[in-house]
Formats: structure tokens, C-alpha cells, sequence
């Protein structure tokens, strides 16, 4: 899979202006967003790796609150990208989304960022997706980019459970993409499920039965928790081998603090800077890696681990088996955070950290990288 054209959009912050809104079904909307021309002189093309995400960078007074949501569309149709978003009721940030956001609006945001791609996942030639709900929206932009480009070479299967029919986003265009790809498509509704739909959740049988080849595929899954948690039983049972295994998570919400008295009206979207002032990673590269450090110390784990220069403590600690809570990955949202108890680390990004913190030893380990021998409380 050639990939050289999709690292033209440098992760850095970018202006998203907001050209249309939507709605894919009751509860989900798709916002279309054109990258604001200006930067580097030309329109920039909004490229990044099918899966990937941007985090939004939206404000309550003067606490960030960053939330990530996946780049729906496909980096082979650059001029556009689109987000598709779920309203949770309760939510704050979807909410601020699908009531307060117009079109015209110009939105921040940092990214794109994420290893859930088409590209880092290497997939085999037998592609198995599996997703669950919004769990849609990474699988959906591999989907379009293989149909786009035309990658003909890739055997994929792709089954999708909703609550009911109504429920199942993109159906239309996914049954024209099976339609004319190949791809093999399966609906999985636990509700009212249609001629052609199985009726419950995802089994044993239904992954066995729509997808034969699935020992020799590579699985990518993106769902709730207990969905992916359901396929990884599935996958164990049947002796499927997890080095080709991949999923997102779209993180848990209760882990998250929302900052008191925010509501979807209170939300401010971040200053929005001249094209001049907007930073792309490329001029702020990752601190150059030091030649002594060669691995780091997991306290509670008591794992001391080989480290490779230019890694994030987090890539360390999950190659490691050492799961770390994330969410957006840019060091924003201050989840993946763990005290350093020795040494130093230099981070892309501090916001997700709180006043003091810095100074009382917490590091943000999507972001940080050891400047020395480090022991850290993980
Ligand atoms: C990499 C990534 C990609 C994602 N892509 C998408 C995508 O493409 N589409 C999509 O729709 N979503 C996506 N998400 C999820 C998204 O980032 C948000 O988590 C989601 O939209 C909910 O955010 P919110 O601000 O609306 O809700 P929040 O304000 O975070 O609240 C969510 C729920 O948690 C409850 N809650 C809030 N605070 C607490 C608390 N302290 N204790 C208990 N419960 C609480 C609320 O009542 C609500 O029901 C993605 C997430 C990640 C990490």
C-alpha cells in the first residue's frame, strides 16, 4: 500500500471551518469540515492514515476539554474531512456538537494522531473488521480509502452490529461499496433485525459462518468495551492468533472529570490562531532522543524495559503488556498520566496536566519521552 502521500498533513493544531452538517440517523451526525487555506500558502489537503483521529479543542473558561473523534472520511479525497459524531443526552462535548456548532464555524483541533490505521496495523491480505455502534467510524474511513484507491489486492469482510437497522450509520453507502468492491458485508442487530441481518450479538457462529477465513485475517475492532471484549472470548476460543488482533477504544467516560458547571452553551472553541501562528510538529519535532537512555523502570509492574529512541513512554508500557488508560493520545486530556519517580521526561504537550503537577514529578506518557534513565510508578 503506498503510502508516501499521507504524510503531508503534519500532525500539528489546524482551523477546521464547518461546510455542512448531516444526519446519519436519529442520534448521529456527520460534519463536514474544509482545513482553512492560508497555512503554507496553498489549501492544505487534509491527509492522514484511515483510523486515524483529530482531538477538538474546545474550552470551559479556561479548562481545556479535549475529546477525540475519529476522521470518518478518507485521506483519497483530501479537499474535505468529515467527523461522525454520536449525541449522548448527557454528553457535553457531542452535545456542543450537534446543538450548538454551525455551519461556518470554525473549530481547533490537534491531530491527527492514532495507531488504528490501515497503514501501522500492516494488515494481511484477508481484512476482518468488526465494529460496534460508532465504532463504525475508523473501520468506515478504511473502507472508503481501499474502495477509493481501488486495492483490490485486500479480501475484506466487514460486519457491523447496531441496536436495530435504523441504528446502522453509512448502511446506503456501505451496501454500495460491498456492492461493487466485494467486500463482504454483515448487519447484526440485536433488535428488528431484517431478511439478510443476523438477530443478537456477534457469535461464534456468525464470525465463523460470514467470515471463513478468519484465522488467516487480520481483525480490527472498534466498539464499545464489552463488544470488543465479547470478540476477543470469540477470537480465543478460536485459537486466533492476537499479533494480528487490533482495536480502538473510544476510551470510558466515567474515568472523565468534566469541569463544574460546564454545559454545551458554556463551551468556547479554542483562540483560533492566524494561519501564521498555527504550529505543524514538523517545526516542533519530538526532542531529540538521548543516546544513555536505554530503558525504563516500571515500578509497580517491576519490569525494567528495553526503550528504543524516539518512543513514548506509553508505546514502551503497551508493547510491554502495561496498560495505560488513554484517550487522546496528544497529551491534552491528562488520562494516560503516571508519577516519574526518577529522571526526566520531555513532553510534546502539558495541557493535560493540572497546576503543580508538572512540578510534582506527573508526566504525560502518550507524549513523553525519557530524557535519561527514568523510573516511573506504572
Ligand atoms: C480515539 C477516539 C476516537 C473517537 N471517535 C469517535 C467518533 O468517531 N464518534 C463518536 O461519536 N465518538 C467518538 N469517540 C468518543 C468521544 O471522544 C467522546 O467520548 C464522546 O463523544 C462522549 O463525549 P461527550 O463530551 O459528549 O460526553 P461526556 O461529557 O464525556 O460524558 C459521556 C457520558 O459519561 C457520563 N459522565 C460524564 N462524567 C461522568 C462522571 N464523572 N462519572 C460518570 N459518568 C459520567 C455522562 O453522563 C455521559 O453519559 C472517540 C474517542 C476516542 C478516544
Amino acid at each position: 500500500m503506498d503510502i508516501t502521500h499521507l504524510d503531508k498533513w503534519h500532525s500539528g493544531r489546524w482551523n477546521l471551518e464547518c461546510v455542512d452538517i448531516e444526519s446519519e440517523t436519529h442520534d448521529v451526525k456527520t460534519f463536514h469540515f474544509r482545513v482553512r487555506p492560508g497555512m503554507d500558502g496553498d489549501a492544505p489537503l487534509c491527509l492522514h492514515r484511515p483510523g486515524q483521529f483529530v482531538t477538538l479543542r474546545l474550552r470551559h473558561g479556561e479548562k481545556l476539554v479535549p475529546r477525540s473523534y475519529t476522521i470518518s472520511s478518507s485521506p483519497s479525497r483530501p479537499h474535505l474531512m468529515t467527523m461522525t459524531i454520536k449525541r449522548d443526552p448527557r454528553g457535553l462535548v457531542s452535545r456542543y456538537m450537534h446543538d450548538v456548532l454551525k455551519v461556518g464555524d470554525v473549530l481547533p483541533v490537534s491531530g491527527p494522531g492514532g495507531h488504528f490505521d490501515l497503514i501501522s496495523t500492516t494488515p494481511r491480505k484477508s481484512i476482518v473488521m468488526l465494529s460496534g455502534g460508532s465504532g463504525i467510524t475508523p473501520v468506515m474511513s478504511m473502507l472508503r480509502y481501499l474502495h477509493d484507491t481501488r486495492a483490490h489486492d485486500y479480501d475484506v469482510t466487514f460486519l457491523h452490529s447496531a441496536r436495530t437497522p435504523a441504528d446502522i450509520i453509512f448502511r446506503r453507502e456501505l451496501e454500495l461499496i460491498a456492492e461493487r468492491s466485494g467486500t463482504r458485508l454483515g448487519f447484526i442487530c440485536q433488535n428488528d433485525a431484517e431478511d439478510g441481518m443476523d438477530q443478537g450479538f456477534l457469535t461464534r457462529e456468525i464470525l465463523e459462518r460470514r467470515a471463513p477465513d478468519i484465522l488467516n485475517s487480520t481483525v480490527l475492532t472498534c466498539g464499545p468495551e464489552p463488544y470488543m471484549n465479547a470478540v476477543k472470548g470469540i477470537l480465543a476460543e478460536l485459537g486466533f492468533d492476537m499479533a494480528h488482533y487490533h482495536q480502538e477504544s473510544f476510551g470510558d467516560p466515567a474515568e472523565r472529570e468534566n469541569p463544574e458547571g460546564a454545559t454545551p452553551e458554556s463551551l468556547t472553541l479554542d483562540r483560533v490562531a492566524e494561519p501564521e501562528h498555527i504550529h505543524h510538529d514538523a517545526e516542533h519535532p519530538a526532542p531529540p532522543p538521548e543516546s544513555d537512555v536505554t530503558e525504563i523502570t516500571f515500578t509497580v509492574s517491576d519490569l525494567t524495559v528495553p526503550y528504543k529512541p524516539g518512543q513514548t513512554i506509553l508505546e514502551v508500557a503497551t508493547a510491554a503488556g502495561i496498560a495505560i488508560a488513554t484517550n487522546c493520545q496528544m497529551g491534552l486530556c491528562g488520562t494516560c498520566k503516571a508519577h516519574c519517580l526518577s529522571g526526566t521526561v520531555a513532553m510534546d504537550d502539558t495541557e493535560g496536566l493540572e497546576p503543580g503537577e508538572e512540578e510534582a514529578g506527573m508526566v504525560l506518557t502518550c507524549c513523553g519521552r525519557p530524557k535519561g534513565p527514568i523510573q516511573i510508578e506504572l
